[in-house]
């Protein structure tokens, strides 16, 4: 009897058993959100009974979802027992999509890793054989992990783009079946899935665990192959009507004529993005500019150039070339990062994201920018910080993202 026995409610149950599974629910909320109790607060807590506590303790207890702690030390009379959800009486799977690999990640119910593996060999493309390969790669995580999968309240899957969390829809990526993907995925794991957009996700992270400290009204700025943004306003996620918020990316802010990956010309990506970078630092080689990661003379070098070369070249090599261009992306980033200081006046603004790992080339461009071009009243109790999740932040957003739902259907 895990904790899915908390949602089987019998058709024929009577009123009182109902009553009974709703008061194990509310205990097992406060013990997950507010820590250790006595069966005495608890009762406090709830309105309910020391006896009717008592009994609903000792049936939490023999499904091992609660555990005694022992007794407490009081300052005389009887001492009491202090009682505690059993962290691993549950657990949350949080899955991060990227165009060549997966990180996967699974939480007990104190959102404490118990496993996490990066850079899972994946190849994202808008085939039935590629979500396959993703549900057989999650499936290989769990029954790795020794987890009985009855035990994994939920998973979510993080995918960049559009994403309808509500209905489970994807429009970027694995918009190849009738049925929704959230529900293709839940039937080939065989637990509930929900879906979310990859910045989003990465902002929740931050926002529960991360460099946010206390912060409501927090901007978090995804540089990776792509840009966006994921907007937390007074403690909330913010998803817009129809959950696309936050693809500042796709903001048509030059007339370049490049083709961006929307379909449109001249968007935020095509300048400030790590697909625009790559391809700014391809050219700087061809022009003959010097370069550990590529030269002009070997044609094969400029082509295996990837971003997380460049990455590589700035972090390990100090590569002049690449900390030229990404600092002059940072310039740009932050310019464009002040309209949002202007329209949303942030607490904090946070930086994450694949390219976000060169620290300082970046962030300092960024600070410059953001002091030159926001203005001055709104952006002077502003703060800019470094996410300090990093690769992690997607996969811990995930699973919060889980244990979110999992706390409103406790209610
Ligand atoms: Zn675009």
């Amino acid at each position: 009897m895990g904790l899915f026995s908390l949602f089987n409610v019998p058709k024929n149950a009577s009123r009182s058993a109902i009553k009974t599974l709703k008061l194990k629910r509310h205990i097992i909320k406060i013990l997950i959100t507010e820590g250790n109790y006595t069966i005495v607060d608890l009762s406090n807590k709830t309105y309910f009974s020391v006896p009717t506590v008592t009994k609903v303790i000792n049936s939490l207890l023999k499904d091992n979802i609660v555990l005694d702690l022992g007794k407490i030390d009081t300052s005389g009379g009887r001492r009491p027992n202090l009682y505690g959800i059993n962290s691993k009486s549950g657990f949350f799977l949080g899955i991060e999509v990227n165009r060549k690999f997966l990180t996967i990640g699974l939480q007990d119910l104190k959102n404490e890793f118990v496993k996490i593996n990066e850079r899972i060999p994946f190849e994202l493309s808008e085939t039935h054989g590629s979500l396959s390969e993703l549900c057989s790669r999650i499936n290989e995580f769990v029954e790795a992990s020794g987890i009985d999968r009855r035990n994994i309240i939920g998973a979510c899957v993080n995918l960049s783009g559009r994403i309808n969390s509500v209905k489970g829809y994807s429009y970027n990526y694995f918009y190849i079946e009738e049925d929704s993907l959230s529900h293709t995925i839940s039937t080939q794991i065989g637990i509930n899935t929900y879906l979310e957009n990859d910045t989003r996700a990465m902002a929740f992270g931050e926002y529960n665990c991360g460099v946010v400290n206390g912060e409501k009204n927090v901007i978090f700025v995804n540089m990776s192959w792509g840009v966006g943004i994921g907007i937390i306003t007074d403690g909330q996620l913010y998803y817009g009507h129809s959950g696309y918020s936050g693809e500042f990316g796709h903001s048509p802010l030059f007339d370049n004529n490049i083709l961006c990956q929307c379909g449109k010309r001249g968007c935020l990506e095509t300048e400030v993005s790590g697909w625009a970078l790559e391809r700014i630092f391809k050219d700087a080689i061809r022009e003959g500019n010097i370069s550990l990661a590529g030269n002009a003379d070997n044609m094969e070098s400029i082509e295996n150039i990837d971003l997380e070369r460049i990455i590589n070249a700035v972090v390990m090599d100090e590569d002049t070339l690449a900390i030229d261009i990404i600092s002059a992306l940072g310039e740009k980033m932050g310019r464009y990062i002040s309209l949002l200081i202007n329209v949303f006046n942030p607490e904090l603004v946070v930086i994450g994201g694949i390219m976000s790992t060169v620290g300082d080339y970046l962030m300092l461009p960024i600070l410059t920018a953001i002091k030159k071009y926001s203005l001055n009243l709104v952006s002077q109790d502003m703060e800019l910080k470094l996410s300090s999740l990093g690769s992690h932040a997607g996969v811990a957003g995930a699973c919060y993202i889980v244990r979110k739902k999992f706390m409103e259907q406790l209610d």
